[in-house]
């Protein structure tokens, strides 16, 4: 597959291979751009300002309804694709394409909405017979860069809000999973001016780089790891930030709970896509004396969760991105066991794939659960009562999402109040988001906010306009 540059697919002799996880076998080559390749999409990007300035809102509404038409007509080879480049197990690479579709409605939606505010200047001392309003008005250039592991969704909560607030878009995705993405811009393409959306691939520290860097890109929009995050941050300069960035979730489960809910919850929660999400069950917090009963019933269900093909619409869990990331996740898991952690099932690595494993007697010192581990691992950790939870479940440098299993509507207020993460769940899984909900983390898991609202919200700029009536 190609780049997208100013409206043309551009090729290039150096590539980069994109190896399916499940089978290490190789799927396609895409061009490895060089820094004069994301500088032209960016030159791009800044002259297609104006036509896409003069573009109506009814307009812009169309072009996106349209697109997402097509991608509805898409689903099963979107998915298969999504499948084929990180490993998802293919039910959960079509949800990834339902939801995409609704973000670009919603987007779609929203670019009627882009509006401001009148001002009440005579409220003030020397406002009298002024009127003032505010208007709306898009950013310029966005520079947006996507990790591998919603390469679909996580890239349109960038490209759609942009394009709804009349913005041009320079994305780079991950060099692990860049083909859906490539394949997307070709449908975005198909209806916006050129430069409107340019699709750069190549590593981060030259693609990402130059986007990060180049003053013609006016903010931006960055899902990833904390750490390239900060990086990002410190070569940004005085560009707008948004900092989609790791989680540490944690799934609080007390003795007044629903137990077979909460244990349906932490399945779903700890091994969506084997537990490569930033919303992942990364721990779970359980107060003692449902404990044995909770893990008993918990246990029983991963044992049951069957792990294979991706490509096959029954696997739940499938290979982990790469080699590496697996022996990342054994490490960390051995190195518990090591320090006293309980092995209840699981523990074992196989080439790409790690088993979904259970870990009783975890403390919150261990690596395992002070880092974000990106693998199937579902670490316990035993409370006497609420207060200890919630003290627990702070005890990160992480604030992503959180999740709290009580019949006590107490209980379920006092973790709202006291639990420092960008969102709390009340009788259901961190691992939730509604694309149109303010989504972003606090402390190291982020700045501001996406789902699509709030995104357009950060893509414009406010300029306010007085009149002198007096
Ligand atoms: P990553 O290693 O940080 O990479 C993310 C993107 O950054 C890739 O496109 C990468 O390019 C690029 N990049 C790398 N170095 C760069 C640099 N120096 N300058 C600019 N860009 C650079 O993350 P990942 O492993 O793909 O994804 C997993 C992480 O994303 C996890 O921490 C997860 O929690 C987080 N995440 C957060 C959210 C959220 O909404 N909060 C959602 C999903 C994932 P290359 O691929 O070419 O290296």
């Amino acid at each position: 597959m190609k780049m997208l540059i100013n409206g043309e697919l551009r090729d290039k002799k150096a590539k980069i291979e994109v190896i399916n996880p499940y089978d290490n076998k190789l799927i396609d080559k895409v061009p490895e751009g060089s820094k004069e390749d994301v500088m032209d999409a960016i030159k791009a990007a800044k002259n297609a300002k104006k036509t896409m300035n003069d573009l109506s809102s009814r307009k812009i509404y169309e072009i996106l309804f349209k697109i997402s038409l097509k991608l509805k007509d898409n689903i099963d080879n979107f998915a298969e694709l999504i499948t084929l480049e990180t490993g998802k197990p293919i039910k959960d690479s079509k949800e990834e394409i339902k939801r995409s579709i609704q973000t670009i409605e919603l987007s779609a939606e929203e670019s009627k909405r882009v509006y401001g505010e009148t001002v009440p200047m005579d409220a003030t001392i020397g406002g009298k017979g002024f009127i003032g309003f505010t208007i709306k008005i898009p950013l310029g250039v966005i520079g947006a860069i996507t990790p591998f592991n919603y390469p679909i969704n996580l890239a349109l909560h960038k490209i759609a809000p942009a394009i709804a607030t009349k913005n041009t878009i320079v994305i780079k995705p991950s060099s692990q999973a860049p083909l859906s993405l490539l394949k997307l811009g070709e449908l975005f393409n198909e209806f916006l001016p050129p430069g409107a959306i340019n699709i750069v691939t190549g590593s981060g520290g030259i693609i990402g780089d130059e986007i990060v860097k180049n003053t013609d890109v006016d903010k931006i929009s960055f899902t990833g790891s904390v750490k390239t995050g900060i990086s990002i941050s410190k070569r940004a300069g005085l560009k707008k930030l948004t900092m989609e960035l790791g989680g540490n979730d944690p799934l609080i489960v007390l003795n007044d709970a629903d137990i077979e809910e909460a244990v349906l919850a932490a399945t779903r929660g700890s091994y969506l896509f084997s537990g490569q999400v930033c919303i992942a069950v990364k721990r779970i917090i359980l107060q003692n004396s449902i404990a044995d009963d909770f893990l008993q019933k918990f246990v029983k269900k991963t044992r049951q969760l069957k792990v294979g093909d991706p490509m096959d619409p029954k696997t739940d869990i499938g290979p982990l991105i790469d080699e590496n990331s697996a022996i990342n996740v054994e490490k960390r898991v051995n190195n518990a066991l090591k320090d006293g952690a309980e092995l209840l099932c699981g523990g074992k690595r196989k080439a790409n794939f790690y088993m979904p494993t259970v870990l009783d007697n975890v403390t919150s010192k261990m690596e395992l659960v002070q880092e974000e581990t990106f693998g199937p691992i579902s670490p316990i950790i035993r409370v006497k009562d609420i207060d200890e939870a919630l003290k627990v479940a702070n005890d990160t440098k992480y604030g992503l999402q959180s999740g709290i299993f009580t019949q006590s509507i107490k209980n379920a207020l006092k973790a709202a109040e006291k639990l420092d993460t960008g969102s709390v769940l009340i009788n259901k899984q961190p691992t939730f988001r509604t694309d149109n909900m303010p989504f972003g983390g606090f402390k190291m898991s982020g700045i501001g906010k996406e789902g699509i609202k709030y995104a357009v919200e950060d893509m414009t700029k406010t300029k306010l306009v007085v009149i002198n009536s007096n």
